[in-house]
């Protein structure tokens, strides 16, 4: 038990380990990374480590606060009970009065978009005014135990108007308190807010730790462990939310469609599986675009090297390997240029499917 259970990002471990031991805390992190890269992990077990009642730059996991404060780890529960008792009908007042905190201890707040209704969602989760005013409040009491921690988990989906509100907080930091935000990229808060954290980004984990890693959560095989660890990107929360049976179909439903589209020749069959892929539910549309580009890359790498790995989908490589035999460089510039348009286009509405046909259209070598 301890940080020694945190994966990848050592660097970030050993500094923060270093601000507790030393006791010099910036009133301000910012964590940075994909969804699932473990920012929200870290600053919970950052949290327990401020607390612990028996180390001072690890947390033992066994004494009262370290148990409390684990308990973060399961927001999804904690979420739902917040906007139970606030009442599935709550009007707009009402979620800014009664803002959704998540407490196990405390001296240790998470504070997560708000999606103001759990069985009927109307809006985008978003942190709201309400919850930025309560921790400006709480901010300036003192601790029960060693430090006050309030995490901002998705803080990038503040309104930026408020985040003169949030300054304020940031201006007059007790130093009892820390706060620690987390956004995709640096770049998605205003460089107000920015300039006052301390940042750290998280890189991807280690394909051989990633494995070990899944091999203690999932029940994969070695070889789909090596998969999933390559699919993700180094991402372990993403990891273990893939359906790695569903997202093999699903990539060779794409590549079927490009190597259609190349060979130029069935139009019907090209239409059918655009009509597929355009109604697919489980996976939002960027998904699948994100496949197509992922596709488009290794191919680009293996006609440019024929002993490239296909990193990305080390499974397809052999049928890579002979669509590239018959595509030039020209022809993938080509198709990811008109990958590119698809996507800005997408940002205007337009159809999904009419969208998909241009693509195909412009891949073919014929
Ligand atoms: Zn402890």
């Amino acid at each position: 038990m301890g940080f020694d259970q945190f994966l990848g990002n050592q660097r970030i471990v050993s500094a923060l380990r270093g601000m507790l031991r030393r006791e010099r805390m910036p009133s301000a992190l910012l964590f940075t990374g994909p969804r699932g890269i473990g920012k929200f992990t870290l600053a919970r077990l950052f949290a327990q480590a401020a607390n612990c009642e028996r180390l001072k730059d690890d947390f033992c996991g066994e004494c009262n606060s370290c148990r409390q404060i684990a308990r973060l780890a399961d927001t999804e529960t904690l979420v739902v009970q917040g906007l139970t008792e606030r009442g599935e009908g709550a009007d707009a007042a009402m979620v800014e009065r009664v803002p959704l905190i998540l407490q196990t201890n405390p001296d240790v707040w998470a504070i997560v978009p708000d999606p103001a209704r759990r069985l009927t969602p109307v809006a985008r989760p978003m942190i709201r005014v309400g919850q930025l005013r309560a921790v400006q409040k709480a901010a300036n009491f003192r601790p029960q135990g060693r430090r006050r921690v309030f995490i901002l988990d998705g803080a990038d989906t503040m309104r930026w108007t408020d985040a003169d509100l949030f300054l304020k907080i940031l201006e007059e930091p007790p130093d009892t308190s820390t706060l620690i935000l987390t956004a995709p990229k640096p770049d998605s808060l205003p460089s107000t807010i920015r300039s006052r954290c301390l940042q750290f980004h998280f890189a991807p984990v280690e394909s051989t730790q990633m494995e070990e890693f899944l091999a203690t959560r999932s029940e994969w095989k070695p070889a789909e462990r090596k998969l999933a660890a390559q699919l993700s990107e180094g991402n372990p929360g993403a990891a273990l939310a893939l359906d790695l049976d569903e997202s093999k179909r699903l990539r060779r439903d794409v590549l079927k469609l490009i190597e259609q589209s190349v060979d130029g020749r069935n139009f019907r069959d090209i239409f059918k599986t655009t009509a597929q892929l355009a109604k697919h539910e489980k996976e939002s549309f960027e998904n699948i675009l994100e496949l197509f580009y992922s596709l488009l890359t290794d191919l680009l790498e293996l006609s440019v090297n024929p002993k490239a790995l296909a990193s990305r989908n080390p499974d397809l490589r052999r049928e890579l390997e002979d669509l590239g035999k018959k595509v030039e460089l020209g022809w993938v510039a080509r198709a990811t240029a008109s990958l590119d348009q698809l996507s800005a286009r997408l940002r205007r509405n337009v159809g999904r499917q009419i969208g998909l046909d241009a693509v195909a259209a412009s891949m073919s070598v014929r």
